[in-house]
């Protein structure tokens, strides 16, 4: 079967006056498949949430495609907001910008109710109380608002609107890096056990790879508007290939105290309106060798875009 998501050789670009324009997703392909739950990490200003924004018919691409389900998303469904849209659903970073604040929690997920309906899908009957039971609060909340919540329930009630909706594919950007700790892995996994159980395919972006092992089936590294590399998540862990994804895993504090790699990584992400030359790491790459300033290596069967791996 077709992927639900696919996205090809996608470019996303901003336009400021008086500048070049900036490519922040620079050629990105990327599958999500039903059930699945796919990792995407990266610093930020690497281009996770321009890319998120795109899948979600919040932007519109340059060149490239995305095809939903085997349909390509058109432009005119990008611009206008295509209802076929709600199939794709986003949770936000911000759980206190995200809901309204002067309404009342059930009228909100009873909107994303409606635009299921409005979809022609065929609905299963669930109500707001449903909805706000399945992601840990109570029927009874529905009467509630926003501010009478905590960071971490906001998002579980943003993550019920979203499910109102039915969508084939949930994306979470940076759902859970506003949350305190230990609200952080419950959200995560709770987004996991809901997309999977519906059917649904879960694109999971945050900076925190931690959390992606733990709920991610696959990892797409991103590294300044590319995926530098893409793998199954215990695969990728066991053994980072990519420099830039071996730098990420040793910036996780190791419950021993040491990191997997000695050296930390210099310098921040380059401006992704001027990357570097050839390949985009080089300026930071701990193991960058002759050529790496010119050749832009690209993502291979096997999923590294690094000269190190080159055939
Ligand atoms: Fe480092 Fe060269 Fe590989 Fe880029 S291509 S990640 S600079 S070794
Ligand atoms: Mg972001």
């Amino acid at each position: 079967p077709a992927p639900l998501l696919s996205v090809d050789d996608l470019v996303v670009q901003y336009r400021r006056p008086g500048a070049e324009p900036t490519r922040a997703v620079a050629g990105v392909s990327l599958e999500v498949r039903a059930g699945e739950v796919v990792g995407l990490v990266g610093e930020s200003g690497c281009g996770k949430s321009t890319l998120a924004r795109a899948v979600c018919g919040l932007t519109a691409p340059k060149e490239g495609t995305i095809a939903f389900e085997g349909a390509p998303v058109g432009p005119l469904g990008v611009r206008r907001r295509d209802p076929g849209l709600t199939r794709v659903q986003m949770v936000f970073q911000d759980p206190y910008g995200s809901l309204n604040p002067r309404r009342r929690i059930g009228a909100q997920i009873a909107d994303g109710i409606r635009a299921a309906a409005a979809r022609g899908d065929a609905a299963d009957g669930a109500t707001p109380g449903d909805l706000l039971t399945r992601v840990g609060l109570s029927a009874d909340d529905a009467a509630r608002y926003p501010q009478e919540f905590s960071g971490g329930q906001r998002q579980r009630i943003a993550i019920a609107r979203a499910l109102a909706a039915r969508p084939r594919l949930l994306v979470g950007d940076e759902p859970i890096s506003a949350l305190d700790a230990s609200a952080q892995s419950q959200v995560a996994t709770l987004m996991r056990l809901l997309a999977v159980e519906s059917g649904a395919g879960l694109l999971f972006i945050s900076h925190d790879l931690s959390v992606v092992r733990l709920i991610a089936d696959r990892i797409a590294v991103m590294y300044l508007g590319r995926i530098v590399e893409t793998g199954p998540t215990a695969e990728v862990w066991a053994n980072p290939r990519h420099p830039y994804t071996r730098a990420l895993l040793a910036a996780i504090p190791q419950p021993d105290g040491a990191g997997l790699l000695p050296a930390e990584l210099p310098g921040d992400v380059p401006d992704p309106a001027a990357p570097p030359s050839g390949c985009r790491f080089h300026p930071r790459c701990p193991v960058a060798f002759d050529g790496c300033d010119r050749e832009d290596p690209q993502l291979v069967a096997g999923g590294v875009a690094c000269r190190l791996y080159a055939a």
